[in-house]
């Protein structure tokens, strides 16, 4: 533990050494960004792994210790650890990925998508946001400590994964052989967003959780002629439409009998929370390009859909002719992918069979019908009274200027329910992309702003925790 006058001077010595850097730190975080780190693209391999080798070169350099590069059934997992803040003070799991999304389609990026470019007061680039700029923010404000106090206020461990955007398949397997480098008294996860595009931050309590499958309806052996066979080949096309249409009602409520049954309904409290979040309904949709918001479920607003609802969408759809003018055939086959987000205490191994099952029995007898599990991952929570949220939402004050709001997340992100239920970790989701910053989409972009104030309000966060003592960040009797 630290006092506060001498927390008070180093944090402002680290957060001197951040704007003296900004420049030099700008140019590194593009030599991160330049590289391919996507993780659904086996041709992306080397660059993935070449991702992770500079992530465990730069922990090198920090001197922290025991920088690990770790092979996993899928993409390596990047470890390290600095313990100096001694036995009585609080050890913090840091977890962000370094895996991107694909950057398809790539010619709605103005510029190529792994070459950023700065504009505008942001960072275009694939991953700027979602999750490599993140996870840089995060060895900037561990440098910042390291090379000005010589030390940090807390003892850290890292936890940076290559799979996230592929569902995070390793992780268990990993948390469950490696429990040693990654027991702390809380887990720190930036991989979410602040509030709005205006500097308000926020700290993220929830997440949903996921369900991912591949629908395939198999007809004819080969294409045929609709003129020939139309009217006796049943077409996978028209019955996979079919199937997926049945899914949801007009609300957008999933018709999947059982889905709804374990949904937690929001509390009281929390839906007064929601009602207090400013939100322009019609800015947002203006935002987004559409016309209007869809009605949604009753009873529920917009927000609160948008993070504490249950949702179904289908991927991507695919089957038959697509080219040029007309070819009448009746394609051999149709596939979709499809997923629903769940919430709290929704269990994504439950509703996959559950959804698997029922789209398999919705099947007629003249197409075959297969359902695959993709992946899944589980919703989360974190109680706001846990001990860690006031010294978070203290530092994010401090690095932003203005206090953040709670928010419950849209996403998911697998390792937060994994580390809760494997080791008791909880997560303060403490996020800095923009929340229009095109995540998962062309021209991701980071405002310069949240990279800057982010990586101040990380600064404090390490000095504000470590004022405290480890025992009273735990929050073991809470749940
Ligand atoms: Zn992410």
């Amino acid at each position: 533990m630290t006092s506060q006058i001498d927390a008070r001077a180093a944090t402002a010595a680290a957060t001197a050494y951040l704007r003296e850097h900004d420049a030099e730190h700008l140019a590194q975080l593009d030599e991160f960004l330049r590289m391919r780190s996507v993780s659904a693209d086996s041709e992306c391999a080397d660059d993935v792994r070449r991702t992770a080798q500079w992530i465990v070169d730069e922990l090198t350099r920090l001197e922290i210790d025991r920088p690990t590069l770790h092979e996993t059934s899928h993409h390596p997992i990047v470890t390290g650890e600095w313990m100096g803040a001694g036995a009585e003070a609080p050890t913090v799991l840091v977890y962000c990925h370094y895996d991107v999304q694909p950057p398809d389609p790539l010619d709605e990026w103005i510029r190529p998508p792994f070459e950023p470019r700065h504009e505008e007061g942001r960072v275009y680039a694939r991953g700027s946001g979602d999750d490599k700029g993140q996870l840089f923010m995060h060895l900037k404000a561990v440098e910042a400590w390291m090379r000005t106090a010589g030390s940090l206020p807390v003892n850290l461990r890292f936890f940076f994964e290559g799979d996230e955007e592929v569902g995070s398949e390793p992780i268990e397997q990993f948390i469950d052989e490696h429990p040693e480098l990654l027991a702390a008294d809380v887990c720190v996860v930036s991989d979410g967003d602040t509030f709005d595009d205006d500097g308000t931050p926020a700290i993220g309590y929830g997440l949903r959780g996921i369900a991912y499958w591949e629908v395939r309806v198999q007809g004819p052996r080969h294409d045929v002629h609709s003129g020939q066979y139309g009217g006796g080949v049943d077409n996978p096309a028209n019955v996979l439409v079919r199937i997926l249409a049945s899914l949801t009602d007009e609300s957008g409520r999933f018709t999947v009998p059982g889905f709804y049954d374990r949904v937690r309904d929001l509390s009281s409290e929390e839906r007064a929370a929601y009602a207090a979040l400013p939100f322009d309904e019609a800015a947002w949709a203006d935002e987004t390009g559409i016309p209007a918001a869809m009605d949604g479920e009753q009873g529920h607003s917009l927000l609160e859909r948008l993070s504490a609802r249950p949702t179904f969408d289908i991927n991507g759809i695919s089957g038959g002719y697509t080219g040029a003018g007309a070819k009448t055939i009746i394609p051999a086959r149709a596939t979709a992918k499809i997923s629903t987000r769940l919430v709290p205490d929704q269990d994504y191994r439950e509703i996959e069979q559950l959804v698997k099952r029922h789209i398999e029995s919705l099947a007629p007898p003249s197409v075959q019908v297969e359902v695959h599990v993709v992946h899944g991952g589980a919703p989360a929570i974190t109680p706001l009274d846990h001990p860690g949220v006031a010294p978070a939402s203290r530092a994010l004050e401090a690095g932003f200027g203005k206090a953040p709001l709670f928010q419950r997340s849209g996403g998911s992100v697998p390792v937060v329910a994994a580390l809760d239920a494997r080791l008791g970790l909880k997560t303060l989701m403490v996020g800095f992309a923009n929340p229009t910053g095109n995540f998962h989409a062309p021209n991701e972009w980071i405002s310069l702003r949240n990279l800057r104030d982010g990586m101040a309000s990380l600064v404090h966060l390490w000095a504000e925790l470590g004022m405290m003592h480890k025992d009273e960040l735990r929050g073991d009797s809470q749940e």
